[in-house]
């Protein structure tokens, strides 16, 4: 980040204009939406600027900028048309410490002018550090068709009702959850569509209730939330997920989340890492459990982020079953497994009218080389054709499944697939029969994780990829790869 977002408080403040033509004006009709004090130096004012210094609203130095105009100035702009000019009170800004902006020229300024929507006091800046500024007009006319248009009404109605609920909730995790059911609550919803006027004088008075019924269902005990956070790419990630991330005040992760996924959770939120990292040391699934019902006893509100999807060789029910018998709230998040992500992203419909009636999810993490462990597998049942079977956890474990399967009954010309970081910018896929992958995933040094997808369907990723744009990433590794 080459550029720090501020929200600076200008009220009553002076700010320097050097410039008195259209440029200028936009730039000072943005100003003006704050009560600064805007002083304007130039020969001349285009007639719009001429009639707000008519008015009042601007100070008009009629005259050429010199150095001194920028004595007690908070802020400079310089908007003429000359660079010349601009890249001298450019300079003398910065001599002084003043901040200062030259319009359209990252080279010269200090700081640069997000694009904003207003909803004050709610205003959201959308900035690219002046790499792309049409690019984030298009992300400012996005949020502007999304953010609500009275979201500021409501934002002032929050600001009056702070001294109340602070007084009234001095635990500061209470007071950040009620203020999370107030803005989820009817009577928000009723601001936002207008049928509360936020204005209205008595409404402070008629809310007293509802707020006193807010304060009653904050509930003080802390609670998990289950979440599985999808194989990686965090588009997968479910509108639920999102929102227990950043709801969430401790997040216990595991290796497989991407770091992206992590990133959409609340900054001051406290990160705990309990993955198997190589070398480091491993917690244990007790110790898990453990820290769990711990941080809920704490009153946190804690979110436990499960790669792919929570319930599926997640182990989540073993955790649930803990918090259960501690008496500690859940809710679980389901989240895309990553059969579903690999699968789509490489372009291999898991199931196919012609070549798989059914889907098998199996570990491939199963004991000993010597097949102790194995009795809970049915081989015979994963050999059979017309189907599809994706082996988690079985890339240590190829040769063993692959003469397992053929041992069962399996041609060795069935075809097999191995996804190595699916649905990330880093996913390759691998693609043989029960009788060559295994060599080419040693060949290709595929790591982990990858998943293993056996049957007929895995063919089809040779045409599908190509016009798949989930999979762009591969796709453009193996053009490189065969160009
Ligand atoms: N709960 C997870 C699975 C955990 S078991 C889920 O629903 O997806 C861990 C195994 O999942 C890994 O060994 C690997 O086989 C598979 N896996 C998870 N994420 C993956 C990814 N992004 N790409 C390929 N395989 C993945």
């Amino acid at each position: 980040m080459d550029y720090f977002p501020i929200f600076l408080r200008l009220a009553g403040e002076p700010v320097l204009v050097v410039g008195g033509g259209a440029v200028a004006e936009r730039k000072i009709d943005l100003l003006l939406r704050t009560s600064a004090q805007v002083r304007v130096i130039a020969p001349e004012l285009v007639p719009g600027l001429a009639e707000r210094a008519a008015a009042g609203e601007i100070t008009h130095v009629a005259t050429e900028f010199s150095p001194e105009h920028l004595d007690g100035v908070r802020l400079a702009i310089a908007a003429t048309d000359k660079r010349a000019i601009n890249a001298w009170v450019a300079r003398q800004a910065e001599r002084r410490n003043i901040p200062v902006n030259v319009v359209d020229d990252r080279e010269l300024s200090r700081f640069i002018v997000p694009a904003i929507v207003d909803r004050s006091p709610v205003v959201v800046a959308v900035g690219s550090s002046g790499d792309a500024p049409v690019l984030t007009r298009r992300l400012r006319e996005r949020l502007e068709s999304f953010l609500p248009q009275r979201l500021g009404a409501l934002a002032k109605l929050a600001g009056k009702l702070r001294p109340t609920i602070k007084a009234r909730i001095e635990d500061p995790a209470r007071r950040r959850r009620f203020w999370e059911n107030f803005f989820d609550g009817t009577l928000a919803a009723d601001v936002l569509s207008g049928r509360e006027d936020a204005a209205d004088p008595e409404l402070p008075g008629r809310i007293a209730d509802a707020v006193a019924q807010i304060v009653r269902t904050v509930p003080d005990s802390g609670e998990v939330v289950l979440v599985g956070a999808g194989p990686g790419d965090p588009g997968l990630l479910t509108l639920r997920a999102l929102r227990a991330l950043q709801n969430a005040d401790v997040i216990l992760y595991d290796r497989l989340v991407s770091a992206e996924v992590l990133d959409l959770a609340r900054r001051d939120a406290e990160r705990i890492n309990v993955g198997k990292t190589a070398g480091g040391a491993q917690v244990s699934q007790e110790e898990i459990n453990t820290l769990l019902v711990q941080l809920a006893q704490q009153g946190k509100r804690v979110c436990r982020l499960k790669g792919g999807d929570p319930f599926i060789f997640g182990r989540g029910g073993e955790e649930l079953e803990a918090l259960a018998a501690a008496g500690v709230r859940f809710e679980v998040v389901p989240g895309v497994t990553a059969a579903a992500g690999c699968a789509a992203y490489a372009g291999i419909p898991l199931t196919h009218r012609d070549h798989a009636q059914s889907l098998v999810f199996v570990t491939g993490h199963t004991k000993s080389e010597a097949g102790e462990g194995d009795d809970a597998i049915d081989w015979d049942q994963l050999a059979r054709p017309a189907q599809t079977v994706v082996f988690y956890m079985g890339l240590g474990q190829l040769e063993r499944i692959f003469s397992r399967l053929r041992a069962h009954g399996a041609p060795e010309s069935r075809a097999a697939a191995i996804v190595e970081q699916g649905t990330r910018a880093e996913q390759r896929v691998v693609t043989g029969t029960l009788a060559d992958l295994a060599q080419k995933a040693r060949e290709a040094g595929v790591q982990s994780p990858a998943l293993l997808i056996v049957g007929e369907v895995t063919r089809l990723h040779e045409t599908l990829q190509w016009f798949n744009a989930t999979a762009a990433y591969s796709v453009s590794k193996q053009v490189r790869l065969t160009a």
